[in-house]
Protein backbone atom coordinates (compact mmCIF):
# COMPACT_ATOMS: atom_id res chain seq x y z
CA UNK A 1 0.00 0.00 0.00
CA UNK A 2 0.95 3.50 -0.79
CA UNK A 3 0.46 5.78 1.75
CA UNK A 4 -0.61 9.28 0.70
CA UNK A 5 1.15 12.02 2.28
CA UNK A 6 -0.57 15.26 1.75
CA UNK A 7 1.83 17.60 2.52
CA UNK A 8 0.68 21.02 3.06
CA UNK A 9 3.61 24.24 2.15
CA UNK A 10 2.67 27.24 4.31
CA UNK A 11 3.92 29.70 2.17
CA UNK A 12 5.81 32.70 4.40
CA UNK A 13 6.58 35.93 2.64
CA UNK A 14 9.49 37.54 4.26
CA UNK A 15 10.09 41.12 3.72
CA UNK A 16 13.63 42.55 5.00
CA UNK A 17 13.65 46.54 6.06
CA UNK A 18 17.01 48.07 6.79
CA UNK A 19 17.22 50.43 9.99
CA UNK A 20 19.84 52.67 11.98
CA UNK A 21 19.81 52.73 15.95
CA UNK A 22 18.25 55.82 16.87
CA UNK A 23 15.92 56.11 13.88
CA UNK A 24 11.77 55.22 13.62
CA UNK A 25 10.59 52.34 11.79
CA UNK A 26 7.00 53.38 10.60
CA UNK A 27 4.94 51.11 8.63
CA UNK A 28 1.81 51.10 7.08
CA UNK A 29 -1.00 48.34 7.02
CA UNK A 30 -4.30 47.73 5.80
CA UNK A 31 -7.50 47.30 8.23
CA UNK A 32 -7.96 43.55 10.10
CA UNK A 33 -4.21 43.76 10.05
CA UNK A 34 -2.16 42.74 13.32
CA UNK A 35 1.70 43.37 13.35
CA UNK A 36 2.87 41.38 16.17
CA UNK A 37 6.40 40.82 17.88
CA UNK A 38 7.21 38.35 20.12
CA UNK A 39 3.50 37.33 20.53
CA UNK A 40 2.50 41.09 21.33
CA UNK A 41 0.09 42.72 19.10
CA UNK A 42 2.16 46.30 18.91
CA UNK A 43 -0.49 49.39 18.79
CA UNK A 44 -2.51 50.57 15.41
CA UNK A 45 -2.42 54.17 15.01
CA UNK A 46 -5.21 55.26 12.65
CA UNK A 47 -3.74 56.91 9.19
CA UNK A 48 -4.47 60.59 9.59
CA UNK A 49 -5.38 61.00 5.52
CA UNK A 50 -6.27 57.57 4.26
CA UNK A 51 -9.39 55.97 5.02
CA UNK A 52 -8.99 52.41 6.47
CA UNK A 53 -5.29 52.49 6.83
CA UNK A 54 -3.40 51.85 10.10
CA UNK A 55 0.84 52.14 11.03
CA UNK A 56 2.55 51.48 13.80
CA UNK A 57 5.27 53.37 14.91
CA UNK A 58 8.76 51.30 16.11
CA UNK A 59 11.19 53.61 17.87
CA UNK A 60 14.77 51.89 17.39
CA UNK A 61 16.49 53.07 20.60
CA UNK A 62 20.31 54.23 19.98
CA UNK A 63 21.52 51.35 22.54
CA UNK A 64 19.55 48.88 20.87
CA UNK A 65 21.27 45.56 19.71
CA UNK A 66 22.50 45.24 16.47
CA UNK A 67 20.18 42.24 15.32
CA UNK A 68 17.55 41.69 13.54
CA UNK A 69 13.78 42.53 14.97
CA UNK A 70 11.44 39.58 13.97
CA UNK A 71 7.70 40.95 13.22
CA UNK A 72 5.02 38.85 12.05
CA UNK A 73 1.87 40.82 9.80
CA UNK A 74 -1.00 38.91 10.32
CA UNK A 75 -3.61 39.89 7.71
CA UNK A 76 -6.79 37.48 8.29
CA UNK A 77 -4.88 33.36 7.05
CA UNK A 78 -2.00 35.19 5.27
CA UNK A 79 1.27 35.70 7.25
CA UNK A 80 4.31 37.98 6.24
CA UNK A 81 7.35 37.62 8.11
CA UNK A 82 9.19 40.80 8.32
CA UNK A 83 12.72 41.15 9.32
CA UNK A 84 14.04 44.55 10.43
CA UNK A 85 17.66 44.89 10.52
CA UNK A 86 19.36 47.09 13.14
CA UNK A 87 22.73 48.71 11.68
CA UNK A 88 24.81 50.98 13.87
CA UNK A 89 24.39 54.64 12.26
CA UNK A 90 27.41 56.35 11.20
CA UNK A 91 27.36 59.09 14.52
CA UNK A 92 30.40 61.21 14.95
CA UNK A 93 32.34 61.64 18.58
CA UNK A 94 31.95 65.50 19.86
CA UNK A 95 34.62 66.84 22.84
CA UNK A 96 32.98 69.23 25.17
CA UNK A 97 34.27 71.46 27.67
CA UNK A 98 31.74 72.44 30.10
CA UNK A 99 31.79 73.88 33.25
CA UNK A 100 33.38 71.23 35.27
CA UNK A 101 30.29 71.01 38.23
CA UNK A 102 27.87 70.20 35.12
CA UNK A 103 29.67 67.03 34.70
CA UNK A 104 30.19 65.74 37.90
CA UNK A 105 27.75 67.46 39.87
CA UNK A 106 27.95 68.41 43.34
CA UNK A 107 26.55 66.28 45.94
CA UNK A 108 23.96 68.80 46.88
CA UNK A 109 22.41 68.25 43.87
CA UNK A 110 22.23 65.20 43.40
CA UNK A 111 19.25 64.13 45.28
CA UNK A 112 17.09 67.07 43.38
CA UNK A 113 18.61 65.35 39.69
CA UNK A 114 17.68 62.22 40.50
CA UNK A 115 13.83 63.86 41.33
CA UNK A 116 13.92 65.21 37.92
CA UNK A 117 15.17 61.98 35.98
CA UNK A 118 12.48 60.19 37.99
CA UNK A 119 9.82 62.99 36.69
CA UNK A 120 10.65 62.84 33.27
CA UNK A 121 10.79 58.74 32.95
CA UNK A 122 7.50 58.80 34.73
CA UNK A 123 5.92 61.35 31.54
CA UNK A 124 7.78 59.15 28.92
CA UNK A 125 6.15 55.94 30.30
CA UNK A 126 3.16 57.38 29.96
CA UNK A 127 1.27 57.10 26.68
CA UNK A 128 -1.94 59.00 26.29
CA UNK A 129 -4.50 56.73 24.08
CA UNK A 130 -5.92 60.06 22.99
CA UNK A 131 -4.53 61.72 19.90
CA UNK A 132 -3.65 65.62 19.91
CA UNK A 133 -1.58 65.86 16.87
CA UNK A 134 -3.39 66.40 14.00
CA UNK A 135 -1.29 67.96 11.76
CA UNK A 136 1.86 67.25 9.66
CA UNK A 137 5.16 68.03 12.48
CA UNK A 138 6.44 71.43 11.99
CA UNK A 139 10.46 72.33 13.72
CA UNK A 140 10.11 73.97 16.63
CA UNK A 141 12.44 77.44 15.09
CA UNK A 142 13.74 78.20 11.22
CA UNK A 143 17.55 78.05 12.21
CA UNK A 144 20.77 76.09 11.08
CA UNK A 145 21.38 72.81 13.25
CA UNK A 146 24.62 72.99 15.64
CA UNK A 147 24.78 69.49 17.18
CA UNK A 148 22.93 66.57 15.56
CA UNK A 149 21.17 63.78 17.13
CA UNK A 150 23.25 60.65 17.91
CA UNK A 151 26.52 62.90 18.55
CA UNK A 152 28.90 60.67 21.02
CA UNK A 153 29.62 62.97 23.76
CA UNK A 154 33.24 63.37 25.81
CA UNK A 155 32.63 65.78 28.26
CA UNK A 156 35.72 67.30 30.09
CA UNK A 157 37.40 64.13 28.26
CA UNK A 158 35.19 61.42 29.71
CA UNK A 159 32.46 59.59 27.64
CA UNK A 160 29.20 60.70 28.89
CA UNK A 161 26.41 59.99 26.81
CA UNK A 162 25.18 60.31 23.58
CA UNK A 163 23.26 63.39 22.31
CA UNK A 164 19.78 62.61 22.26
CA UNK A 165 18.34 65.63 20.47
CA UNK A 166 19.13 68.35 17.71
CA UNK A 167 20.57 71.28 18.77
CA UNK A 168 19.55 74.85 16.83
CA UNK A 169 21.17 77.75 16.77
CA UNK A 170 19.11 80.33 18.79
CA UNK A 171 20.72 83.29 20.05
CA UNK A 172 18.70 84.02 23.56
CA UNK A 173 15.34 85.38 23.46
CA UNK A 174 14.36 83.90 19.97
CA UNK A 175 10.63 82.30 19.58
CA UNK A 176 10.30 78.50 20.17
CA UNK A 177 6.89 77.54 19.36
CA UNK A 178 5.08 74.08 19.64
CA UNK A 179 5.61 71.54 17.19
CA UNK A 180 1.99 70.30 16.85
CA UNK A 181 -0.96 70.33 19.29
CA UNK A 182 -0.49 69.05 22.41
CA UNK A 183 -0.66 69.46 26.44
CA UNK A 184 1.91 70.91 28.49
CA UNK A 185 2.99 67.40 30.83
CA UNK A 186 5.98 69.58 32.41
CA UNK A 187 7.43 73.37 32.33
CA UNK A 188 10.07 73.96 34.99
CA UNK A 189 13.83 74.50 35.49
CA UNK A 190 15.61 71.41 35.51
CA UNK A 191 19.14 71.08 36.94
CA UNK A 192 20.79 69.77 32.93
CA UNK A 193 17.78 70.89 30.71
CA UNK A 194 17.42 74.26 32.44
CA UNK A 195 14.06 75.63 31.95
CA UNK A 196 12.38 73.19 29.67
CA UNK A 197 8.99 72.27 28.35
CA UNK A 198 7.21 68.94 27.79
CA UNK A 199 4.68 68.48 25.45
CA UNK A 200 2.30 65.06 25.34
CA UNK A 201 1.54 64.83 21.91
CA UNK A 202 -1.05 61.70 22.21
CA UNK A 203 -0.72 58.18 21.69
CA UNK A 204 2.83 58.17 23.38
CA UNK A 205 4.27 60.86 21.67
CA UNK A 206 6.29 63.93 23.28
CA UNK A 207 8.16 66.99 22.64
CA UNK A 208 10.99 68.55 24.45
CA UNK A 209 12.62 72.10 24.53
CA UNK A 210 15.52 72.67 26.58
CA UNK A 211 18.01 75.82 27.72
CA UNK A 212 14.92 78.09 27.50
CA UNK A 213 15.49 81.64 28.87
CA UNK A 214 11.88 81.89 29.44
CA UNK A 215 8.95 79.58 29.75
CA UNK A 216 5.37 80.89 28.43
CA UNK A 217 3.30 77.75 29.22
CA UNK A 218 1.52 76.31 32.41
CA UNK A 219 1.81 72.60 33.09
CA UNK A 220 -1.68 71.18 32.27
CA UNK A 221 -1.98 73.59 29.31
CA UNK A 222 -3.61 72.70 25.84
CA UNK A 223 -1.24 74.14 23.72
CA UNK A 224 -1.57 74.22 19.62
CA UNK A 225 1.27 74.20 17.00
CA UNK A 226 2.94 76.73 16.24
CA UNK A 227 2.31 78.70 19.74
CA UNK A 228 4.96 80.34 21.42
CA UNK A 229 5.98 78.30 24.33
CA UNK A 230 9.09 79.94 25.31
CA UNK A 231 12.52 81.71 24.60
CA UNK A 232 15.66 80.15 23.87
CA UNK A 233 18.03 80.42 25.86
CA UNK A 234 21.57 79.02 27.76
CA UNK A 235 20.01 77.73 31.35
CA UNK A 236 21.25 73.78 32.27
CA UNK A 237 24.37 72.40 31.10
CA UNK A 238 25.31 74.01 27.74
CA UNK A 239 28.50 75.75 26.21
CA UNK A 240 26.02 78.74 25.06
CA UNK A 241 22.47 79.73 24.04
CA UNK A 242 20.78 77.09 21.84
CA UNK A 243 17.92 75.10 21.12
CA UNK A 244 18.05 71.60 22.53
CA UNK A 245 14.81 69.59 20.97
CA UNK A 246 13.67 66.46 21.54
CA UNK A 247 11.58 63.79 20.02
CA UNK A 248 10.27 60.99 22.78
CA UNK A 249 8.27 57.84 21.94
CA UNK A 250 7.92 54.46 23.94
CA UNK A 251 10.59 56.11 26.64
CA UNK A 252 13.41 56.73 23.58
CA UNK A 253 14.96 59.56 22.90
CA UNK A 254 14.94 58.79 18.65
CA UNK A 255 16.23 61.26 16.30
CA UNK A 256 13.53 63.76 15.94
CA UNK A 257 14.18 64.72 12.01
CA UNK A 258 13.63 61.65 11.55
CA UNK A 259 10.78 60.98 13.00
CA UNK A 260 9.06 64.18 11.76
CA UNK A 261 10.11 62.77 8.49
CA UNK A 262 8.65 59.87 8.33
CA UNK A 263 5.07 60.75 10.17
CA UNK A 264 5.00 63.58 7.98
CA UNK A 265 5.10 61.05 5.12
CA UNK A 266 1.92 60.16 5.84
CA UNK A 267 0.26 63.42 5.02
CA UNK A 268 2.34 63.64 1.47
ZN1 LIG B 1 21.46 69.26 22.59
Amino acid sequence: MYRVLLISLFITNIFAYEITNGKTFLLEVKQNSQILRDKTALTLLKHPTKKNSYFILLPIAYKSKFKDIKLLHVNGDKIKKILLHVNKGNYKQETLKVNPKKVKPPKSEENRIYKEYLESKKIYATVTKKRYWKKAFLLPLTSKITSAYGNARVFNGSLKSFHSGTDFRARTGTKIRAVNDGIVVAASKRYYSGNAVIIDHGEGIYSSYSHLSKIDVKKGQKIKQGEELGLSGATGRVTGPHLHFSIIIDSKKIDPLDFIDKINSLFI
